[in-house]
């Protein structure tokens, strides 16, 4: 058994002495004071462990040596308060009082002379100076342990974790010496010594990952948070639908991921484009600071409360920056916390990118739409002017033409003809982008309809050999009758545009079922990768045999709207070089 102590306490002081070094490093490394507190803490407490075995032995030094252990255990008391104060710093005032207090009680054990063991014969000066110490010590500790646990809990997962891991390991501590300190002679017995050994052994691990913890652990405490992370983030560069609220989205997370106090995001041109937990004037002051800063890479700026992390946003019109600053418990930041942050600042610039860009595109397609609005408008008018003269020229009703006159004429009327069906796609087209085409549905025979359509471009169809496939009875459906004819009109003209003169044509009416309007022709088809944009709005399918046909790109588009708004479909079925089908669906009438 003494072996198995000897072992522990020996193997106590090496982890300890291991800890103190890993802290030591830990600060020469990022030379924070918060991190001094902490290698002062683990420091002076490996000290005392150290020390300890000598006290009492070393004849006329005992009293020198009792002394310097008061001291160094009333300064690992202090360097802990230390490393509390810089997550929430005390009153200047309460701070003078709480040092005025530990060298007061310090003086008391110096003037007392306190015997090197607590087995020796304590005078009432003695006895009340070892409590002193003892409960200032005590309390020293008591309060970061609770503070920090109360800090850890609406911290990022990692800071959380390792605040409560440092709370945690000197709980352990505390409880120890206060069960040795009230157990007496008990606290010499070897199973006593061998458990406190070993809880003083476990204390290692838990102060050590409280400042330094390994990429495992920190990956295994942060899995919880991550699918809120990764979900949220998903959301937030999805649907946001500015880059103002995207941005104010992502500083929520921002400032969750590292437990920041408040945060902003600084357009390339210094302007705000979103601030978070932050009054006007405070947003203002950090912006100003921080655009004459300009860091390349992210960077810790300041000290204490008012310490900030501004890292770069690589945005495409240039160079903006995202800013954390610390609340009143200031971040332990880590490389860990401070990567994430990068990587995060990264997601969100392609996120800010992507709403510019959509913003650009809606305000193109708002000047699309007006043009369309504008441009079928302003045409109408002349058109309408145009063609009904051409018609009386073709009627004779302007006098006789010449021989060669009445040869063009049919050819310009069917021009006129075009251009006009092309702006009435356009308003069309306008109307519906505005939400202003409302159907005039009525119960209407399709076969009927179709005639009628099929009449309209009966010019353009001269070329084509047509065969309609019609029932004899009639199928009876709800539609707008004006609409109804634009889809057929616009399936029979793509038809006749993209079939060579001379080929079939074929239109099949049925109504089994489903109403039917199928328009087949044997073209040029439409390869198999293209037929699902083919009903996107301006979407024209470019080819060596389709450049020289014009078209707006807006037919089939306006066509499967209308018909979704009759509660049917458009659908192809294409093979390229073979041929088309485009069939319109909608519901017959009950
Ligand atoms: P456009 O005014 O260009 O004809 P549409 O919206 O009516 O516009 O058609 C879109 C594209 O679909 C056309 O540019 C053409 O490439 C293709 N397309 C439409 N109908 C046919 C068809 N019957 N045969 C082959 N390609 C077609």
């Amino acid at each position: 058994m003494a072996d198995l102590l000897a072992g522990l306490q020996l193997a106590i002081e090496v982890a300890f002495v291991l800890l103190t070094l890993a802290a030591g490093i830990d600060w020469l490394h990022h030379r924070d004071s918060r991190r001094s507190h902490l290698a002062l803490a683990f420091g002076s407490l490996t000290a005392l462990i150290l020390m300890a075995p000598a006290i009492g032995r070393v004849g006329a030094l005992n009293q020198a040596l009792t002394d310097i252990a008061v001291v160094v255990l009333l300064l690992s008391g202090y360097a802990l308060l230390m490393f509390r104060a810089s997550f929430i710093p005390f009153r200047p005032t309460t701070l003078s009082a709480i040092r005025f207090a530990i060298s007061a009680v310090a003086v008391l054990a110096f003037a007392a002379q306190l015997p090197p063991t607590s087995q020796a014969p304590h005078s009432t000066l003695q006895a009340t100076a070892v409590v002193a110490v003892l409960v200032t010590w005590g309390l020293c500790l008591v309060e970061p342990i609770v503070r920090l646990l109360r800090a850890s809990a609406h911290r990022p997962a990692v800071e959380s974790a390792r605040l409560r891991a440092l709370s945690l390991g000197y709980a352990a501590l505390l409880a120890e010496v206060a069960a040795a300190s009230i157990s007496g002679s008990t606290a010499r017995h070897p199973y006593f010594v061998l458990a406190t050994d070993l809880i003083t052994l476990a204390i290692v691990p838990l102060l050590y990952v409280s400042f330094s913890p390994p990429t495992l652990l920190r990956w295994l405490w942060r899995q919880p948070e991550e699918d809120a992370f990764r979900n949220g983030l998903h959301d937030l560069l999805l649907f946001s639908p500015d880059r103002a609220t995207l941005a104010h989205r992502a500083l929520g997370w921002a400032t969750r991921l590292v437990g920041g106090g408040g945060a902003l995001i600084i357009d390339p041109d210094g302007s705000i484009l979103a601030a978070r937990d932050l009054t006007e004037e405070q947003a203002l002051e950090v912006a100003g600071g921080a655009t004459v800063f300009r860091p390349k890479t992210a960077v810790r700026v300041g000290r204490g409360p008012a310490s900030r992390v501004v890292i770069p946003l690589l945005l495409q019109k240039g160079e903006g920056m995202m800013v954390i600053l610390s609340g009143p418990f200031t971040p332990l930041f880590g490389d860990d916390e401070a990567l994430r942050l990068r990587q995060y600042a990264s997601s969100i610039a392609a996120g800010l990118d992507r709403v510019s860009m959509n913003e650009r595109i809606a305000t193109l397609e708002k000047a699309k739409t007006e043009f369309l609005n504008v441009a079928s408008h302003e045409l109408r008018g002349p058109m309408t002017v145009i063609k009904g003269y051409l018609t009386m020229l073709q009627a004779g009703s302007l006098g006789e033409l010449s021989k060669e006159s009445k040869h063009v004429l049919p050819l310009l009327i069917a021009k006129a003809d075009e251009v006009n069906w092309m702006v009435e796609q356009m308003v069309e087209a306008a109307r519906l982008e505005e939400g202003r085409l409302a159907l005039k549905k009525m119960p209407a025979d399709l076969v009927e309809l179709t005639d009628l359509a099929i009449e309209g471009v009966s010019q353009l169809l001269s070329k084509h050999e047509l065969s309609v496939d019609k029932p004899a009875r009639a199928v009876q459906a709800e539609v707008d009758p004006d609409r109804f004819q634009i889809v057929v009109r616009n399936l029979l003209s793509n038809a006749v545009k993209y079939s060579p003169a001379g080929a079939r044509i074929k239109v099949r009416v049925s109504g089994n079922g489903l109403a039917r309007v199928a328009v087949t022709d044997e073209g040029i088809g439409i390869a198999e990768e293209d037929q699902a944009r083919l009903f996107r709005r301006f979407v024209r399918i470019e080819t060596k045999t389709t450049e020289r046909v014009s078209g707006s790109g807006l037919g089939l588009w306006l066509s499967r709207e209308i018909a979704r708004m009759h509660d049917g479909d458009l659908t192809v079925e294409s093979t390229l070089g073979r041929g088309s089908t485009f069939t319109l669906q909608l519901p017959l009438n009950a």
